[in-house]
């Protein structure tokens, strides 16, 4: 048995078998050939299977999506049999006398970067498209595809780190935990964990990559963040008293199913859900969740090929809002940027990601895709209680021209008869500390105010959420950052506003108490941790 320790992101206990994540362009090399033909020869049937399986693929989607969904699978049986993608591999494989792998993967490059350099934004999307086809000719390649067939039960998902787009893709039900060499507990992948109640221990090094094996048995205990990899009898038996002990405590949560928020001196609070995707909506609902306080758009985009239509995200707002039956949902615009990265943006490389072309800012420059996200929005506004909150906001005339922009949207849709409901809250996140400084000018302009504490760590401590090495330095309780949200509380309860807090610290039971003395109106947490939170706000006592 051998034991690594990294960091435990979401409590909780997995034993099973691993399953090493890989990531289908990374592992390409350059090998020299001797025999071309061959490599053409792999190249075609890799090309064939491709077909075959796209062909399948674009079938269930027609059936389970409909045509206009599944209009891409067909868009990529076309660029597999385009002249000039098939003689680029040849010819790279002729010329350089080269693998068929890296043949596919030079010429994925080169056209991807053609198309992200055109300027029609059609084109542009075009470049994730040749990216997808080229990694599934890859994966048939390296055999990589048929290993991912092979098994039906849950793994233990080990992966040097995650993209957050690589961690939505993983099928849910066969993921018992995840475990990474890198990455930070802050960062989206970590709060995906979180929402997806998989056990998560992130950061056990190199080292931990290196020795371990495809069905390796391993034990990942998200509590401690220890991993144990060919565990003994002796381990393995405390292990599954320490799984079993949790199921009975999370069991016992139920209990608290149907009560309310209330501290014990009489004060109540909402106590809503954070959610990434449609799919989250079972857990917010088995979790006796009062709302939805944050819905991160941006997994409609990440889960995507291509921008998402408005028909597409009308769709998706309208079911969360049906689902939720008339409670509150509060759904971000596109938080895109930074750590969550979407190919078809074609958003050019920056030097701070953090501190750049991201989230509110996007959608200031291109009003089209924020117009369409909006009206979508609105649209489906009719169809329960919906909040919208935008992110990123540092200043006054960033929330005058959203309202500006939503404004334009409802006249459109008026004009266009199209039914949509007056009474939709708008709210903006206090994500950054100049949102904060200035909540007494910002309270005004909107509805409430939702704190991102993620992101207004990140800002206030100069700390980037993403570098594991600087977590040392990164105090979630730092009073820099509980006097920001204190004051932003004061602000916008003064002009009428209301606060809520989504970010992880909303879950922090050892800050309950603290939130609500702020006079915190509601926190927003991972579904799983629903109930937690309600049970530390019943143990509080205010009057003392
Ligand atoms: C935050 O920054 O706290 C937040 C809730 O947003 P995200 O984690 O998606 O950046
Ligand atoms: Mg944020």
């Amino acid at each position: 048995m051998k034991k690594f320790n990294g960091k435990g992101v979401y409590g909780a206990v997995a034993i099973g078998k691993i399953s090493v994540f890989k990531k289908p362009d990374a592992a390409i090399k350059r090998v020299r050939v001797e025999d071309t033909e061959k490599e053409k020869e792999r190249v075609a049937q890799a090309k064939a299977a491709a077909a075959e399986q796209l062909r399948k693929i674009y079938e269930k989607a027609l059936k389970e999506v409909g045509e206009t969904n599944a209009q891409i699978f067909e868009i990529h049986m076309m660029m597999l049999e385009d002249d000039d993608y098939n003689e680029s591999i040849e010819n790279i494989i002729d010329s350089q006398s080269v693998n068929a792998e890296y043949a596919v993967a030079l010429t994925a490059d080169n056209f991807a970067e053609m198309f992200a350099s055109m300027d029609d934004p059609y084109m542009q999307a075009r470049s994730a498209d040749v990216k997808d086809i080229s990694n599934r000719m890859i994966a048939n390649l390296t055999g990589a595809a048929a290993d991912g067939a092979e098994t039906n039960d849950k793994m233990i998902v080990c992966a040097d780190d995650l993209a957050p787009s690589e961690t939505i893709s993983l099928d849910k039900d066969k993921v018992l935990a995840f475990v990474t060499a890198h990455g930070s507990s802050n960062s989206h992948t970590a709060i995906l964990a979180r929402n997806m109640n998989i056990p998560a221990v992130i950061g056990v090094g190199d080292e931990f990559l290196a020795q371990i094996n495809d069905g390796d048995t391993a034990i990942v205990d998200g509590f401690t963040g220890e991993i144990y990899l060919d565990p003994d009898e002796q381990t393995l038996a405390k292990m599954e008293e320490k799984r079993a002990a949790d199921e009975e405590k999370k069991r016992l949560l139920q209990d608290l199913k149907g009560k309310e928020n209330v501290t014990l001196d009489g004060k109540k609070i909402n106590i809503y859900a954070n959610i990434g995707g449609v799919d989250n909506i079972g857990a917010v609902l088995l979790n006796d969740a009062g709302g939805i306080g944050l819905f991160r758009s941006e997994f409609l985009y990440l889960e995507n090929t291509d921008y998402p239509t408005e028909e597409q995200q009308f769709h998706a707002y309208k079911r969360v809002l049906e689902s939720m039956a008339g409670k509150k949902v509060i759904i971000r615009t596109l938080d895109i940027g930074a750590d969550k990265q979407v190919d078809y943006f074609g958003l050019k490389k920056e030097e701070n990601p953090a501190l750049g072309f991201r989230a509110i800012r996007i959608c200031l420059t291109r009003p089209e895709i924020f117009k369409t996200q909006l009206r979508a929005l609105y649209r489906a506004s009719v169809y329960g209680d919906l909040g919208i909150m935008f992110p990123m906001i540092t200043s006054v005339s960033e929330v005058q021209r959203v309202l500006a922009v939503c404004d334009e949207v409802k006249a459109e849709l008026k004009e266009q008869g199209i039914e949509y409901s007056e009474n939709v809250e708008l709210g903006i996140m206090i994500e950054t500390p100049a949102a904060a400084v200035i909540s007494d000018k910002l309270a005004p302009m909107v509805d409430f105010f939702s704190v991102g504490t993620n992101d207004l760590t990140q800002y206030t401590l100069a700390c980037d959420r993403q570098n594991p090495d600087i977590e040392q330095f990164c105090d979630t309780h730092h009073e820099a950052i509980l006097r920001l949200i204190e004051m932003s509380a004061e602000n916008a309860h003064k002009n009428g506003a209301w606060i809520g807090i989504c970010g992880e610290l909303a879950a922090d039971t050892t800050l309950t108490e603290t939130f609500l003395r702020m006079g915190i109106d509601e926190l927003s947490v991972s579904p799983t941790f629903v109930l937690k939170v309600r049970d530390a706000v019943r143990k509080c006592d205010l009057s003392k």
